[in-house]
């Protein structure tokens, strides 16, 4: 199956193609692979060589964008033309736009008309929601379908019309092929140290089983997609290679799920009947707090946190010793330390996190470069404290990756106490 989207303001880069990606998961969890996703603009030519050469490599085209009743809209004609067909007008069509119309208290007008022509030889797919009827088109073991832009009118119409008659047409029982995706999030261990890990793994993997790294700053999520007509023995295989993973790398797998590090975090803290936790946020400037309250319920155990940015606010609200500052600097064991130990104080919690870093793009010295950060994480009992180098990648990714790890330090300490 190849996907087709056709408008100027996916080409201008004005709208987001979301229809792209809901096009390509509800096919592929249909059973319907996507091969390919083609985007060009409302011009004439550009869609026949499109469908001409999608057709040269796949049996089903889904289109969607261009099918209204305006004159910047062409997807019809284009079709038309490419399977040289007359657009005819159809009763059935006309009646539901009469009905649509009628039901917002329109006029029906001689561009509403044109709505309900459709290619000779098409069935027209009901929409509900808008005037563009979504159509299917056979021809010579070609199948194209066509769907409306507007998001909301192509999902319908994907869900309701287009996958039941899909999987009618072409799927038959014992013989579907199934899609399976599982998700493994892992932290703390850099892609590729995390790839040199997995090789032998991964090259043992039956030929059912596809893996693939999706990074993001401070973590890596691996899927692993499986694909056969056995749902049953796709699963116990897809189990089997997770366990495997699981002993290959430990506490590093975070999630088993979509979710995010916080709110695994959350679920450890409320395990705790809940474990209080405060912060002192140095470089991060108030976005772990801002992950940690992303968590619905977080006032159950989240007291607080204080922004020390500058060396006046460690010292005078957190207390940090001025010989700590002054002798090992603002980004350095001794001063998260401080912070650490006493935020735990300030607010009564059973845990604190510190983080002070160098974000960049300035502010970087050859024994401290840019990207060094040191997190502590304190309880009433003990303190562990880390210095890590996320590289000169940006502001952003160094924040990112500091909150991550931060959080990460304090799922480990929690694991512990458990
Ligand atoms: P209409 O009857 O509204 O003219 P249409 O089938 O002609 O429907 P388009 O004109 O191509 O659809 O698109 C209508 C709107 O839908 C666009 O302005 C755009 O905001 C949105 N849209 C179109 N294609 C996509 C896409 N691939 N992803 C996300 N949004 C889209
Ligand atoms: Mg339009």
């Amino acid at each position: 199956m190849i996907i087709l989207n056709i408008g100027d303001e996916l080409t201008y880069g004005q709208v987001v193609n979301t229809n792209a990606s809901f096009m390509c998961a509800q096919f592929t969890a249909a059973g319907f692979p996507v091969e390919e996703v083609v985007v060009i603009g409302d011009n004439a030519a550009a869609i026949v060589d499109a469908v001409a050469a999608a057709f040269q490599k796949t049996d089903i085209l889904v289109i969607s964008g261009g099918l209204g009743p305006t004159k910047d809209d062409i997807t019809k004609q284009q079709i038309c033309h490419y399977f040289d067909v007359p657009l005819v007008e159809n009763a059935e069509v006309l009646c539901q736009i009469e009905a649509l119309l009628a039901n917002r208290g329109v006029a029906m007008s001689e561009i509403n008309r044109l709505q309900a022509q459709i290619p000779q030889g098409a069935i027209a797919m009901p929409n509900y929601l808008g005037t563009a009827p979504g159509l299917w088109l056979e021809q010579h073991n070609k199948l194209l379908i066509a769907l409306p832009g507007v998001p909301f009118e192509m999902k319908a119409l994907l869900i309701e019309e287009v996958l039941p008659r899909l999987k009618a047409r072409f799927l038959h029982d014992g013989h579907n092929e199934h899609i399976v995706h599982k998700v493994i999030q892992t932290t703390g261990i850099p892609e590729s140290t995390l790839s040199d890990k997995l090789e032998s793994w991964e090259m043992a993997l039956p030929p059912t089983i596809a893996l693939a790294y999706l990074p993001r700053p401070g973590i890596v999520r691996l899927r692993l997609t499986g694909q056969s007509c056995d749902l049953a023995q796709l699963e116990a295989d897809m189990n089997c290679q997770i366990e495997k993973l699981t002993q290959l790398l430990g506490e590093h797998i975070f999630s088993y799920e979509n979710n995010q590090i916080e709110e695994v975090v959350a679920a450890l803290l409320l395990r705790k009947e809940p474990a209080t936790l405060a912060c002192a946020e140095s470089c991060t400037g108030g976005y772990l707090s801002h992950l940690i309250t992303s968590v619905p319920g977080s006032s159950r155990y989240f007291k607080g946190s204080i922004v020390s940015y500058s060396n006046e606010i460690k010292r005078n609200i957190l207390n940090v010793r001025e010989l700590n500052l002054k002798k090992h600097g603002a980004v350095s064991e001794y001063t998260v330390n401080d912070m650490a130990i006493n935020t735990l104080g300030l607010f009564e919690t059973d845990y604190s996190i510190a983080v002070s870093g160098i974000a960049g793009p300035d502010g970087g010295t050859p024994e401290k470069p840019v990207g060094t950060v040191w997190i502590a994480v304190a309880t009433p009992t003990r303190i562990v404290t880390r210095e890590f180098h996320f590289g000169d990648f940006g502001r952003d990714r160094v924040i990112q990756s500091s909150a991550i790890a931060a959080l990460n330090m304090l799922r480990l300490e929690l694991l512990r106490d458990l």
